[in-house]
């Protein structure tokens, strides 16, 4: 089967999976003293912290560990709300968000919180006078999604960070489906306070990602979690050895293979691109934009298809999907805030590559 949903997520890299087997023999908690097992731990969440830090340039005391993206996004928004909101209670995101952000201010909204949704245009980009227009005295926080999961659109952060620095507004990236693809230098941004994501779309396990949060003194978010020391007082719980230990590989892969990997990508979106003009010719339409997105993900109308039908009719095939794996009962609000009409969204479908994918396997697509 050739697997076209990576942007749903990843199956595990054999050195992560082997990283990840060795570290079962350090069983101890980490944050115990003296013994080996616990000792061991430490020393290889260290590394993994390091090496996840790396990857963002950033420094190994500013990574929370986290279950994920989704336990991180929320972490930055609420913790960031509850503890500003007698002050600033604003919170600016986009249309286009991920529901990990995109539910959790309308949640934060429901209580109470100010909430400015920036519109996008037809590629996805941000509106960035709107964005500065949106930011006051009362903007607690921008947070923006650096790559979008359904589009591939990448945001340009050097404006949207040079905005927030004039109007002192702290910022957060959902950098989910940018790590690996999308070279990050933290120390670039100076507004850039906070970055998320997460180990399984870069070849990781499922269960672990982080909060990158600069200015470690700074008591500027409040913990979702309260009960343990760990992680900087801001994520109590004993720490996820084996699966820490796979995101610190995954992320030391994903940048030692970065320019391999691009180059990959692009010669596979090829391939998949040409196969399927073939195969549909003129009823094929690519709905994102090629000027500004990551390499390797497609967003594609195929028209008098249904997508969940075709989907479902290929998927001993090719497994692709409609969009994000997190709003998978709804019509994509990703596709609506972009302007695109319904018959386009309900024939729409989301085809993200692997670098690692067997060559072999786009022959999988002739048979559609
Ligand atoms: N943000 C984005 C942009 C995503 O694509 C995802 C994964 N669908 C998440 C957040 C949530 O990540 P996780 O599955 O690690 O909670």
């Amino acid at each position: 089967m050739l697997y076209l949903d990576n942007a749903a997520t990843t199956k595990v890299n054999e050195k992560v999976m082997q990283e990840m087997l060795e570290a079962r023999y350090a069983y101890g908690n980490s944050e115990a003293k003296f013994y080996a097992p616990a000792e061991d731990a430490k020393k290889l969440i260290s590394l993994a912290r390091q090496r996840v830090a790396n990857i963002v340039n950033a420094s190994p005391e500013e990574v929370i560990f986290t279950s994920g993206a989704t336990e991180a996004n929320n972490l930055v928004l609420k913790g960031s709300y509850w503890q500003n909101f007698r002050q600033k209670n604003k919170i600016v995101i986009s249309s286009i968000e991920h529901s990990s952000v995109y539910d959790t201010c309308k949640f934060l909204e429901s209580i109470g919180a100010e909430l400015a949704i920036v519109s996008v245009d037809k590629t996805g980009m941000l509106n960035l006078a709107e964005l500065e227009a949106c930011l006051d005295e009362k903007t607690a926080l921008v947070s923006i999604i650096y790559v979008n999961n359904e589009v591939g659109t990448i945001q340009n952060l050097d404006a949207i960070d040079e905005i927030c620095k004039k109007h002192k507004v702290k910022l957060h990236i959902d950098a989910t489906q940018a790590v690996g693809k999308v070279n990050i230098n933290i120390s670039k941004y100076s507004s850039l306070n906070y970055i998320t994501f997460t180990a399984h779309k870069i070849y990781g396990p499922k269960g672990v990602g982080c909060l990158i949060k600069r200015n470690t003194e700074d008591n500027d978010i409040i913990p979702l979690l309260h009960g343990g020391e760990q992680e900087n007082g801001l994520r109590a719980g004993t720490l996820a050895n084996e699966l820490i230990v796979g995101f610190g590989k995954a992320c030391e892969t994903a940048q030692l293979d970065f320019d391999d990997n691009h180059r990959k990508l692009i010669e596979y979106e090829n391939i998949v691109l040409k196969k399927l003009q073939n195969k549909f010719g003129k009823r094929m339409k690519i709905n994102n934009d090629f000027s500004n997105r990551i390499a390797g993900l497609l967003n594609i109308q195929l028209s008098g298809y249904n997508n969940m039908v075709l989907l479902k009719a290929i998927s001993s095939d090719v497994a692709a999907s409609t969009g994000s794996a997190c709003a998978v009962s709804r019509p994509s609000r990703v596709l609506q805030n972009m302007g695109f009409d319904e018959t386009t969204i309900n024939e729409s479908i989301r085809i993200s590559i692997s670098p690692y994918e067997e060559i072999s396997n786009f022959d999988y697509l002739d048979k559609l």
